[in-house]
Formats: structure tokens, C-alpha cells, sequence
């Protein structure tokens, strides 16, 4: 049976539009823009309730709303916070807490002082600050799962008495250690921004944020390809950020970025159920997790993009 005239015309138009857009290209209609890959992240916060020095006309508390009111804007399901309970000592550092737990965060325990395991004067002594880092979090999380330890500068033992001691002691106190894979290094704009700030230094200022969101761009391209190169695959990253004036400055424009980086947000639990978490517990020393079992399975990362690297240090500005 042939066609008949009325079926080929209804074919012709049809398929008419298809055959312009393809003769007119993109001009008649842009192809849409590649989604990119979607990957898992947990967002965790440290040094609550207070990291480094208070800009002009910010309060704890205020760096802790807006935070709080941001992470609901991009769906972020869960930031862990986490405290040195040493700092929780003045009405606003409580009120930060508070808010904290209010908006429906969790807390763990980064030590009472900041305690850095490598530079305790002995395993007891840091096991000591740990603990003295506690009641600041139980005291607000009752009934729910706290045990969570992040390392101060992310130090984990450098020699077998420290880490192992430290290994075991945090499993026999149910206790578990919470990584870190990907971060932007805002901690050290956080004083430099308060100086600044203080003194009006906008020229400053700019130019730390433009450097500073550069290094959140390529940091976010390293991530993917150091995962690729360490695992063959991109895993559930944690995000590790500061409570600060700065991280509070910035964090609309950092979450755009994740947003656009195809950041799906999830728990830390959920993102540490990656084997690649447990892996990294055997090995001394710090950092991220994906740059320290490179290091240990001897992957070789020269080849990738940089780091972050800051061409100005921000901590000689404002002086
Ligand atoms: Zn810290």
C-alpha cells in the first residue's frame, strides 16, 4: 500500500520544523547546556561557635543565622557542626550553638581547645581536651547521634602511638571519625577579612574574593579528577567549611557554585558509608581523605589541575 498524497504532506510538515532547525542551526534554538555530573556531598562546619576574629557589625549569632537560613535555601539536608566546647564561654558563642540546633543540625566534638593530636603533649592529654569538648555538645544533642570526632587542623596521629592510640580509644568510646575529602581553605581569609573590613579596605577585599572563588572553582575540578585518578570514580564527597565572617560572606556564591558543580547534598553518615572513608583510617598523618590514600597507594596526582593556590596571602593584607 503506497502513501497517499495526504499522508506525505502531514509527514512533510511534520518534520518541517525538525529540517529548519537543523538547516538554521543554533541560532533558531541554543542546544541546551550538558548537565553536569551529579555527586553527593555533606556539608560539615567547624569551629563553631567561634572561628577567628568578628568583622565589624556581625555577632556569632548572625554568622550562625545566616548560614543556617543559606544551607535551607540549597537544600542542604544536614550540616554537621563542630565544637570547641572551650569557646562556648559568652552569651552570643551560646546563642550560636543554640541556633544551631534550633534550625535542626547536628553537633560533634572538634576538642575543647583545638587540641592538634600531634602537638598534645602526650595521647592522655589530648584524649583529656577531647573530653572536656563534650558536655558543650551533649548538653544540646539528647538523644541523638553526637559521636562524631573531627581532628583539629585534620591531624589524625602522625606516629603509630598517636594515631593507633587515638583509633582505639575513639572506638572503644563509640565514637567515629569524621572526614574530610574537599574544602576551600576559608579559614585563612577569615582574619583578613575582619581587618579589612574593619578598615574599609573594599579594594582588599575584592581582590580576596576573587581569589578565593577562583580557588572554590578549581578546587571543585581537582576534586572530580583526583576521585577519578584515586578510585576510578567520583565518591560522596564531605565538604569541610569555617563558621566565619568570611564563610558567611561568601557562602551565597560558594553554594551557587556546588549548586552548579551538580552537588546532590546527603548526611555525613550517609556519604562515609563509601568504603573509601574506612580505607583512609589506616594510614598516619592528615589531609583529605582522597590526597592521603593517593599518597599511601602511590597515585601519583602531579599531573592534575593545582589546588588552591593563593597568589596573594591573604594573611598579609590589611596589616
Ligand atoms: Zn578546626
Amino acid at each position: 500500500m503506497t502513501p497517499s498524497r495526504r499522508q506525505i504532506a502531514g509527514k512533510i510538515a511534520t518534520a518541517l520544523p525538525l529540517l529548519l532547525a537543523l538547516v538554521a542551526g543554533p541560532a533558531l534554538a541554543a542546544p541546551p547546556k550538558p548537565l553536569p555530573e551529579r555527586f553527593d556531598v555533606a556539608v560539615t562546619v567547624d569551629d563553631l561557635p567561634d572561628h577567628g576574629a568578628l568583622p565589624p557589625g556581625m555577632t556569632r549569632l548572625s554568622i550562625t543565622r545566616d548560614h543556617m537560613a543559606l544551607f535551607k535555601a540549597h537544600g542542604v539536608v544536614e550540616a554537621f557542626g563542630f565544637v570547641n566546647g572551650a569557646n562556648a564561654d559568652d552569651p552570643d558563642s551560646n546563642a550560636a550553638l543554640d541556633a544551631w540546633r534550633a534550625a535542626g543540625h547536628p553537633l560533634g566534638n572538634h576538642t575543647a581547645t583545638h587540641l592538634n593530636i600531634d602537638r598534645a603533649a602526650s595521647l592522655e592529654a589530648w584524649i583529656a581536651d577531647l573530653q572536656a569538648g563534650e558536655p558543650a555538645v551533649t548538653s544540646r544533642m539528647q538523644g541523638q547521634d553526637w559521636r562524631y570526632l573531627r581532628f583539629p587542623n585534620l591531624s589524625t596521629g602522625a606516629t603509630r602511638e598517636r594515631h593507633d592510640g587515638a583509633a582505639a580509644w575513639l572506638k572503644a568510646h563509640g565514637y567515629r571519625i569524621a572526614h574530610v575529602s574537599v574544602s576551600f581553605d576559608d579559614w585563612a581569609y577569615t582574619d583578613a577579612y575582619a581587618r579589612c573590613a574593619a578598615k574599609g579596605d573594599t579594594a582588599a577585599i575584592k581582590l580576596m574574593e576573587d581569589q578565593y572563588l577562583k580557588g572554590v572553582d578549581d578546587a571543585l575540578v581537582r576534586m572530580r579528577a583526583v576521585s577519578l585518578k584515586v578510585y576510578g570514580r567520583v565518591i560522596p564527597q564531605v565538604l569541610l567549611t569555617h563558621v566565619g565572617g568570611w564563610s558567611a560572606r561568601m557562602l551565597p556564591q560558594v553554594l551557587d557554585r556546588l549548586d552548579a558543580a551538580g552537588a546532590h547534598y546527603v548526611t555525613l553518615a550517609a556519604a562515609q558509608k563509601d568504603p573509601a572513608y574506612a580505607q583512609a583510617e589506616q594510614w598516619l598523618g592528615g589531609d583529605g581523605i582522597m590526597e592521603r590514600t593517593a599518597r599511601n597507594t602511590g597515585v601519583d596526582l602531579s599531573a592534575l589541575p593545582p589546588a588552591l593556590s593563593k597568589p596573594v596571602d591573604p594573611q598579609g593584607l590589611c596589616r
